[in-house]
């Protein structure tokens, strides 16, 4: 049959093929098309793999499981610890709300000190509500003017310029000037304050949260028996354009003080799911030269990963320690306190995950949490309720189920926002990847399918693992 392409067109393949130039050509770029691939390969699948802890254990479990015997362990020595709580005088039923919670199920056995920091003097009837519902020492403090923040040299008219902007953008609380003091007061000038001096650990509260289980255990002497310099409950991604220059800047740090990419580090990397098209030079091209929102220079990506702050207890000395301290100094001399929103909780989750090891960090499974719009709590433990003991008291009302596998001790799940599953603390979200580094027992990728993991932190609606 005869071809209806013009002679010159129909021999094009074969004098293509021919052309020893083309050939060479075609023969390189495969070859250079196939080493990217095994570059993107290796740099996705070794050079940022965290591998399993050398200890052959998980190097955090919980500290405890269901109930324990407060009656003993009241008895013990205390740490040297303090509940703080920044709030406004506005804020007062909130906070009391708070505070009720905390003293019912946990501070009226161990009457610890709760602190109450505020920008401004505190009014006569907040600090008269406290009075009445705190079991341990109660104090208020002012936090002065110039720790409140803003960074030094910032001028108004660019502070009004950020935060315009940042309306405009719609970052969340972008616009709101006492809201970036806030999250950079937390983030640094707090741990140097002469009112926290003589405490080794805080707990973080905030007006407005519930605590949904009994902590009959004293949470600091575990703490300090076990290593942990920092605890957290929730863990979820961050609004990517309150800090699109966070992790390039933190990273940076790193580099400059020559901290290597330990397993701890990397856990804040995306697994990249579409590592081959990321080969070393788009790397370079996104990193170096377009500086990527989320990059670091060297083209890796945060995962937006990161533990909310609103909940914490951890070690001051950590936090006030030359390295934090360092770090956080760098960090505010860039500005991106106020050119960006920075929140206290990114910074505080990728410094824990720079500067400490996997060991040191500990999830409170055991906590049942909320915070508005999201929340943790954990299965009651099966057999470990101690419905009959008198100086835990009453099992509340609606006390969820016991489980096998669960943690908790006279958990109530039906907080705030009951039953949205879609807000609970999820292992799928970022708490299985942050947790990675001192996870021994990993779920396989069958179990990870099926939504199990190794332990739970509560189930959902169909009795799932989440
Ligand atoms: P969100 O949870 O990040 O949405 O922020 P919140 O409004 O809960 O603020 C976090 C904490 O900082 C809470 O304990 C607030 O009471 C406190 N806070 C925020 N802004 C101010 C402020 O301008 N002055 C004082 N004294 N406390 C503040
Ligand atoms: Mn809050």
């Amino acid at each position: 049959m005869k071809s209806l392409l013009p002679q010159p067109l129909q021999s094009l393949p074969r004098r293509l093929f021919r052309s020893r130039r083309v050939n060479l050509l075609f023969k390189l770029s495969a070859l250079i098309l196939l080493l990217s691939v095994l570059e993107a390969f290796y740099h996705s699948q070794f050079s940022l793999s965290i591998p399993l802890p050398a200890e052959h254990r998980n190097l955090d479990e919980p500290f405890s499981i269901g109930c324990q015997d407060v009656s003993v362990l009241a008895r013990r020595p205390r740490e040297s610890a303090v509940l703080v709580m920044l709030a406004r005088n506005s804020e007062l039923q909130e906070a009391r709300r708070t505070v009720e919670n905390v003293e019912e199920r946990f501070n009226k056995w161990f009457h610890y000190p709760v602190l109450f920091l505020n920008n401004e003097a505190w009014s006569e009837e907040f600090m008269r509500g406290m009075k009445e519902v705190v079991s341990g020492e109660v104090r208020f403090e002012v936090i002065p003017e110039g720790v409140w923040g803003p960074t030094k040299g910032l001028t108004e008219e660019k502070m009004g310029e950020y935060l315009s902007k940042q309306k405009e953008e719609g970052v969340y609380k972008g616009e709101i000037e006492g809201y970036h003091h806030m999250c950079r007061f937390y983030s640094g000038e707090f741990y140097n304050l002469d009112a926290l001096k003589e405490y080794k650990y805080y707990w973080r509260l905030e007006p407005g949260v519930s605590y949904g289980c009994s902590l009959t255990y004293d949470p600091f002497v575990l703490m300090a028996d076990r290593g942990k310099k920092y605890g957290y409950t929730v863990a979820l991604w961050e609004e990517p354009n309150t800090c699109p220059s966070l992790f390039r800047t933190v990273d940076e740090f790193r580099t400059q003080n020559n901290i290597p990419m330990h397993p701890n580090w990397k856990a804040m990397i995306d697994e990249e799911t579409n590592w081959l098209l990321k080969p070393a030079p788009i790397r370079w091209l996104l990193g170096k030269v377009l500086r990527r929102e989320h990059y670091n220079i060297k083209g890796d990506k945060w995962n937006l990963c990161h533990y909310w702050s609103n909940f914490e207890i951890a070690d001051l000395d950590f936090f006030r320690g030359e390295q934090y301290q360092k770090l956080f100094k760098h960090l505010d001399k860039t500005g991106g306190f106020y050119r960006e929103r920075w929140g206290d909780a990114p910074i505080h989750s990728l410094a824990v995950h720079l500067l400490l090891k996997a060991e040191e960090l500990h999830h409170f499974s055991d906590i049942g949490y909320y915070h508005e719009p999201f929340w943790q709590c954990p299965q009651n433990a099966q057999g470990k309720q101690r419905l009959n003991d008198e100086m835990i008291g009453k099992a509340p009302e609606g006390m969820s189920e016991e489980r096998e596998g669960g943690h908790g001790c006279r958990c109530e799940c039906g907080l705030g926002k009951k039953g949205d599953w879609r807000r609970r603390n999820n292992r799928g979200i970022c708490l299985e990847k942050l947790q990675r580094p001192a996870a021994y027992r990993r779920p396989s990728w069958w179990n990870l399918r099926r939504r199990r993991w190794p332990y739970s932190v509560g189930f959902d609606e169909e009795g799932r693992y989440a």
